[in-house]
């Protein structure tokens, strides 16, 4: 069996209390991790803080660089990994990893870009003749907290851009999937990581996640995750920077005038990847009345395709859910909504954590499933009436992550990108589309409009030193 240990600065801890990581698809063990203390978390702290030879920018790319390379001779083991773990389907880990891959190349060339900006002091009446300069310095320490659904990339969506800011982090990462996150943080040390500038603590609560939280020497608590935990985060974090990823809600606009091939898959592709389970999965379809009948007829015969089954099948395009407890929830939020008038014209019939790419039809618009974010392979089909009635259902919800709307009509897509009240618009694209360096992040309860992804994650994780000379 593997046994991996949390490490702080850059040496694992020896303890007694281990965390066993099981399958979700057969619940076999997977490995233990020997977990940390309230005591571990201090001393991470303080290593952090007592870091001062921060590399010099060639070097944290040279790191970077490093890293990507050896991810790359190990794709396939790390995706095995995040399999094990998490049971989601090696079609999904694999590209997991090349994400990763793709996270970790912009962070190296990004370490290497110049970010100060100069300003001429001689513009006003009140200006004199000197010159204002900023130049990027590191934080003093950073917390970075990663939920389970993407057990890799999420972890290196914090790190990567930490390292190229120069700033030692400590991570958090999921318990259900902590094994990929230990992996990753080892092949960062092979890499050159000098110790001090990671440690990775796993552990109850109120000795991790808590401490580092409530630390006033930690500077930034960056979190992703759902939105309980960020609120509670953000009541209890005092005075330092905090980054918030939360939940979406996210809706899939289907205009009648739209490519209803395109928009048949990227109703799929957005619901049932990754087993439903990203933030910017889509949650709710919103397709208007003339075509609702031959879209839905459509993206029934689609569902098919999306074999759901043991995720370590090549075959297979649908995992697992994150545990059985997760599918349960699934399972209670379609009754529900079936008990209030709705019809499942596919899937629904649950099988431990297997819960299988389901399409619901006259979904009720105050039923949890679409009210709640719902976190896995469900496409709810609600009707609307033009793109006014679309727009005001999808704001109607307290999250604010991200859209799609399929549209042939600039004008439609145009007002969608103006009215939409959330993080990203994508024109005949799922919400989810991204690349890693691109702003990426929501509002309302689905975050506080911080972005990140790779350069804006660098901002978050420096702050701007600004210096004039005479000139
Ligand atoms: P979660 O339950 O909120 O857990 C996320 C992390 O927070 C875990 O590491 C968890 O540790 C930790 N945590 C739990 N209680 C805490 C506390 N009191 N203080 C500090 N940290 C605490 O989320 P999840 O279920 O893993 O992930 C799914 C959620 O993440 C969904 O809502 C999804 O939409 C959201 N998400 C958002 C984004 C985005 O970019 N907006 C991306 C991906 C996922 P334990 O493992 O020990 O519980």
């Amino acid at each position: 069996m593997l046994t991996l240990a949390c490490y702080v600065a850059g040496k694992p801890v020896t303890s007694s209390q281990t965390l066993a990581v099981k399958n979700p698809y057969d619940g076999s063990t997977v490995g233990e991790v020997l977990v940390a203390s309230r005591g571990d978390t201090e001393l991470a702290i303080n290593a952090a803080r007592g870091f001062h030879a921060t590399p010099t920018r060639y070097q944290r790319s040279a790191i970077l660089d490093a890293a990507r390379q050896k991810l790359e001779t190990r794709r396939e083991e790390f995706a095995r990994l995040i399999t094990s773990e998490s049971g989601l389907c090696l079609r999904e880990t694999r590209y997991e990893v090349g994400r990763a891959l793709d996270v970790l190349r912009f962070a190296s060339i990004e370490s290497l870009r110049d970010d100060g900006q100069s300003f001429a002091c001689d513009v006003s009446p009140q200006g004199k003749a000197r010159r204002i300069f900023t130049t990027r310095e590191p934080l003093g320490c950073a917390a970075c907290i990663t939920p389970f659904n993407h057990p890799l990339n999420q972890v290196a969506h914090k790190i990567a851009p930490a390292i190229a800011a120069g700033t030692p982090v400590i991570l958090k990462p999921s318990e259900k999937t902590p094994l990929t996150a230990i992996r990753f943080a080892e092949l960062l040390y092979e890499a050159g990581l000098p110790g001090p500038m990671l440690s990775l603590l796993l552990g109850p609560v109120k000795d991790i996640a808590e401490p580092l939280v409530e630390d006033p020497h930690v500077e930034l608590i960056s979190f992703t995750g759902s939105v309980n935990v960020g609120k509670r985060i953000a009541s209890h974090a005092g005075y330092k920077k905090v980054v918030l990823e939360l939940g979406g809600n996210d809706p899939l606009i289907v205009l009648e005038d739209a490519d209803l091939d395109l928009a048949v898959t990227l109703a799929a592709e957005g619901s049932y990847r990754n087993s439903g389970q990203r933030c910017t999965a889509v949650k709710r379809i919103l397709v208007h009345e003339k075509i609702e009948v031959e879209f839905t007829r459509r993206l029934v015969e689609k569902t098919r395709e999306y074999v759901c089954g043991n995720p370590a099948d090549e075959a297979t395009r649908v995992g697992t859910v994150i545990d059985e407890q997760a599918a349960i929830y699934l399972d209670t939020v379609v009754k529900e909504a079936v008990a209030a008038g709705a019809r499942v014209l596919a899937g629904g019939d649950r099988r431990g954590a297997l819960f299988p790419p389901t399409v619901i039809t006259n979904v009720p618009r105050d039923c949890r499933m679409v009210d709640c974010e719902s976190f896995g392979p469900l496409a709810p089909i609600l009707t609307i009436r033009d793109l006014g009635d679309a727009i005001e259902t999808a704001n109607g919800t307290a999250f604010g992550l991200s859209s799609g709307i399929v549209t042939r009509s600039l004008e439609s897509a145009l007002r969608a990108v103006r009215e939409l009240k959330c993080g990203t618009v994508n024109v005949n694209e799922v919400p989810g589309f991204r690349v890693e360096n691109s702003p990426f992040g929501g509002i309302k309860d689905s975050g506080l409009g911080i972005k990140e992804g790779v350069i804006e994650a660098m901002k978050c994780f420096s702050y701007v030193k600004t210096f004039s000379l005479p000139w």
